[in-house]
């Protein structure tokens, strides 16, 4: 069956907190917006019954229903929505495709948020107790509800480790399963010696987590002496993994740049290295992944992404006319060299009559559009002709420029 093909300005993947914030933005910008996702709208908010640390719910709110609230303005902003996975996407150029099972849609620009998951251990009982059941991935949000209990944890990274101190200030015990010797562990020195002399906590060297146990919440957790081969049981109902988190990336490796742990890297701008594609929430390379800074992204990300639209308009409409020569005059408003030289480039215009188009571009506003026109830092000039740049120059004294707009309007003026 053939495909059917769509027009949008921005394609957003993934609707967790993240997309759906980028959502509100573009679609109160009036851009044409579509989100896709491919499971629960809300993404990993959804995965828990209490949420207490997002601004705005004093009592807490559950994240069901926070991730309405979000979706419900998305749609007032006329962010179109739809349930269906992205299966492929090509981020090369100006025109951006993605491909869902019957239609491609294609884009100006793309914002990833895609989010991740927790990294599993596959162990029997898992299953049966993922998320608000017993196992947690996450102290920040869960913490609160371990005063007064014993709690696992498991891992020996920087993560592990320096959590698990985090959890000694509301859990009786934090047990932390290490799969290493007595003493070792993977995480830095400083959180190793402060753990080590922490009352609350115990080690259980050279284990792994065998199976979970309980009824309708974790009751136990059964580790395995790699050593001794032998079992301990530890009575706890709740269980931290701090073994990993996979973002899901797998489809834009070879497309954008990823870290070696598969996060995307961006820039304050949440731009990633491919022009017009923008990545928020917790597929980011970032030192916190909350609903917080998930709506922080995204409100950045759907920012941006207006601008990106809008100057891409101007660069089409406007710099790369195709009606008559164009000049572009690349400079920077916070420069007193490039400000001088305002006057001079209005009095070439007049002197052309008309036959000439003068653009103005302010880098410190829009370092796209520069980037876009290939302009030298500023000040600097960029012709054009027939929508194509000729040529670009930093030579900034009126003869040169005059040189080169006499050679491309078709009959030169004499002063
Ligand atoms: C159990 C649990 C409890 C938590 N509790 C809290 C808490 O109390 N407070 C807090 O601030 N944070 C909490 N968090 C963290 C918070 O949920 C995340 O930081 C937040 O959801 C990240 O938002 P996101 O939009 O970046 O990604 P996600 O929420 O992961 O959303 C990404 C979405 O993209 C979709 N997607 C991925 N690939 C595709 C594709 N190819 N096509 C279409 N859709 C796709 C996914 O299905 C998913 O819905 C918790 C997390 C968990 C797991």
């Amino acid at each position: 069956m053939e495909k059917q093909h769509l027009h949008y300005d921005v394609v957003i993947i993934g609707g967790g907190p993240a997309g759906l914030t980028a959502g509100i933005y573009a679609g109160r910008a009036r851009l044409k917006a579509v989100l896709f996702e491919r499971a629960l709208l809300g993404g990993l908010a959804t995965y828990t019954n209490e949420i207490v640390n997002y601004p705005g719910f004093p009592e807490g709110t559950t994240g069901l229903e926070l991730m309405h609230l979000f979706e419900a303005q998305a749609r007032h902003f006329g962010l179109e929505i739809k349930n269906t996975p992205v299966k492929a996407v090509n981020l090369t150029g100006d025109d951006k495709t993605i491909e869902t099972f019957r239609t491609v849609y294609h884009a100006r620009s793309v914002i990833i948020a895609t989010g991740g998951k927790p990294r599993l251990l596959g162990v029997p009982g898992e299953s049966d107790y993922l998320y608000d059941k017993g196992i947690s991935f996450c102290a920040t949000c869960d913490a609160a509800q371990c005063v007064g209990k014993t709690v696992v944890v498991i891992g020996s990274g920087d993560a592990a480790v320096e959590e698990a101190l985090f959890l000694t200030k509301f859990a009786d015990k934090v047990i932390m399963s290490v799969l290493h010797e007595e003493g070792h562990m993977d995480a830095n020195a400083v959180a190793q010696e402060e753990a080590l002399a922490n009352p609350k906590m115990e080690f259980h060297w050279n284990t792994v987590v065998d199976h979970f146990e309980g009824s309708a919440r974790l009751e136990r957790v059964v580790l395995r002496n790699t050593k001794k081969n032998e079992l301990e049981v530890i009575d706890a109902d709740r269980c931290f993994y701090f073994i990993g988190y996979l973002p899901a990336t797998e489809m834009f490796k070879g497309q954008i740049n990823l870290t070696d742990r598969g996060y995307i890297p961006t820039d304050p701008h949440m731009r990633t290295n491919v022009d017009g594609v923008f990545a928020a929430g917790d597929v980011r390379q970032t030192c916190l992944r909350q609903v917080a800074t998930a709506v922080g992204d995204g409100a950045t990300a759907g920012y941006e992404v207006e601008r990106y639209v809008a100057e891409m308009h101007i660069f089409e409409k406007q710099l790369m006319q195709k009606e008559k020569p164009g000049l572009v005059f690349v400079y920077s408003a916070i420069d007193e060299a490039s400000r001088d030289l305002l006057p001079m480039v209005q009095e070439i215009e007049q002197h052309y009559d008309g036959r000439v188009k003068l653009s103005l571009v302010d880098t410190y506003k829009s370092v796209c559009l520069s980037a876009r026109l290939g302009a030298a830092q500023p000040p600097s000039f960029v012709f054009t002709k027939d929508g194509q740049v000729v040529t670009r120059s930093i030579q900034t004294d009126r003869a040169s420029i005059m040189r080169v707009l006499d050679g491309l309007v078709a009959e030169p003026v004499t002063a």
